[in-house]
């Protein structure tokens, strides 16, 4: 049986204790054992990454370029291989976790570039003879913690930039999830990156995430997962001075006007609401619809619901895998049932299912007759749930979809000009889709929200180099 371990200081190792990584498909299913690590093992972590940064930081940009090269190169050659180890250890399909491997070799060779093109200003000063020059510098040690819904990917799009601008890392992935970190600890460390750049440390949020963030050999902390959680590490990064970067939970709406492409309309909600077992930040589970296409909507989405198959990851005609675990499977199950105790109307599944393998399924359940005060458009579920509301015209719609404490995408489908970019320009999200789904999104421009969604610098795209770099002027009498 596999066992995953910490990589700390270029070398693999751990404790006794140990957790089984089960496949949430099939959960007779197991794919190894993962070290509990506790705070000693962060310590270690931290050390090594301080000891790393002095030279890593002052390395040439393209020994940092073609390290990030060959990662990325190495996942995209293995994405198949991968891809089967993401739906496996996650549950999302074979094709949706393919896609995932896809994006994160794709983040890595965008940030092979970017190390390349560290930007820097020369500006005359205001004083004679004297030049100022503004110039980027890596700002430390980067604490991680990531979620379990894109074991490879978010881990991959906060990596790359933090080492292409020099920083050194300490990973605590989700304790779901440690055999697609482990495997890009493996990828990285063969790719040539020095030893102490990259660590990582497996186990529990609450022990070794706790530890790595209180831990005052951190200049950072980039975190990826709950509202909660993040309120935590926003707190104790405030007193401590460190600078932080948040992308917490959504509650994003797709509006549906009357004058919308119905095949668009309805392709956008199944694939926002319903794929990736609708375990994405992203997930469009408001669905704002007009009045007059209403019914015809709701009937022709319930149609396409029924027509999906809920199995096992790598079945080839499975549309939606299972839930992520036990406990992620209660709790959507038990939204479903809020969602009926306060007055709503489901029309198509919501059902825990049995399927031939022992796993955590369950049919994607589509409510109607909601209202935004409801428990079930106010709070994230994070599983194949979305919520129909009617809305009377575009005026109406854009302020239930503005009606939410989170800000992180939304979506419009629609034929008028006038509308899409009325809601473009409203929206208070920080990524908006015009006639495309809430969720899906490009690997080399920002991704982040506003209000409860995120808090901090912008991640991916350019903007990493907000977060991953610290400014220095310098004024230069010669
Ligand atoms: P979570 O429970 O907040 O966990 C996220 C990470 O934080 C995990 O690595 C977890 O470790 C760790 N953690 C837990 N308690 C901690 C503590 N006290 N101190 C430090 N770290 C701690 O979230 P999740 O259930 O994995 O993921 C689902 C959530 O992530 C949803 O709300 C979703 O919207 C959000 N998400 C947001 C984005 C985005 O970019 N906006 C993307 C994906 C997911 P353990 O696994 O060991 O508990
Ligand atoms: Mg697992």
């Amino acid at each position: 049986m596999e066992i995953y371990k910490n990589f700390i200081n270029g070398k693999w190792g751990g404790t006794d204790a140990s957790m089984r990584n089960i496949n949430p498909s099939d959960t007779n299913d197991v794919l190894g054992l993962a070290v509990v690590s506790d705070a000693a093992q962060i310590d270690a972590a931290v050390n090594a990454a301080r000891e790393a940064f002095t030279t890593w930081s002052t390395s040439p940009v393209q020994l940092r370029s073609r390290i990030l090269d060959i990662t990325g190169n190495e996942i995209l050659a293995r994405r198949e291989e991968l891809g089967q180890l993401l739906a496996r250890e996650e549950g999302k399909t074979v094709r949706e976790a393919i896609g995932e491997v896809t994006r994160a070799g794709e983040i890595f060779k965008f940030m092979a570039g970017e190390a390349l093109r560290i930007p820097g200003e020369v500006l005359d000063s205001t004083r004679l003879g004297m030049t100022v020059e503004i110039t980027r510098e890596a700002v430390g040690v980067i604490g991680m913690i990531t979620p379990w819904n894109f074991p490879l990917a978010i881990p991959a799009w906060k990596t790359a930039p933090a080492l292409a601008f020099g920083n050194c890392v300490v990973l605590k992935p989700a304790e779901l999830v440690p055999a697609s970190a482990v495997a890009l600890a493996d990828i990285l460390h063969r790719a040539g990156l020095p030893d102490g750049v990259f660590n990582l440390v497996l186990g529990k949020g609450s022990i070794v995430g706790q530890a790595l963030i209180e831990h005052p050999g951190i200049d950072a902390i980039s975190f990826t997962g709950s509202q909660g959680v993040g309120h935590n590490i926003a707190r104790i990064a405030a007193e401590r001075m460190i600078r932080c970067q948040l992308e917490m939970g959504g509650k994003n709406p797709l509006v549906v006007l009357d004058d919308a492409d119905i095949d668009i309309a309805v392709e956008c909600a199944l694939d926002g609401s319903f794929y990736a077992t609708g375990q994405r930040c992203t997930a469009s589970s408001r669905l704002i619809v007009g009045a007059a296409i209403h019914d015809q909507f709701v009937e022709r989405l319930t149609g396409r619901l029924k027509a999906l198959k809920v199995g096992h990851a790598f079945a080839a005609d499975t549309n939606i895998g299972p839930v992520v675990d036990a406990r992620q499977l209660e709790s959507n199950l038990n939204y479903v049932n809020i969602g009926r105790e306060q007055g709503a109307e489901l029309v198509y599944g919501g059902e825990h299912l049995d399927c031939p393998t022992p796993g955590f399924y369950m049919s994607p359940g589509l409510f109607i007759a909601t209202d935004n005060t409801m428990r079930i458009n106010q709070e994230e579920v994070f599983g194949p749930v979305a919520s129909v509301m009617k809305a009377t015209d575009f005026d109406e719609a854009l302020a239930l979809a503005n009606a939410t404490r989170f800000g992180l995408s939304s979506g419009i489908v629609t034929r008028s000009l006038k509308y899409a970019s009325a809601f473009k320009r409203y929206s208070q999200a920080g990524m908006v889709m015009v006639n495309a789904p809430t969720a899906g999104v490009d690997p080399h421009v920002p991704f982040g929200g506003r209000k409860a969604s995120s808090y901090g610098p912008r991640e991916q795209g350019r903007y990493a180099l907000e977060f991953y770099t610290s400014v220095k002027t310098s004024y230069i009498q010669p």
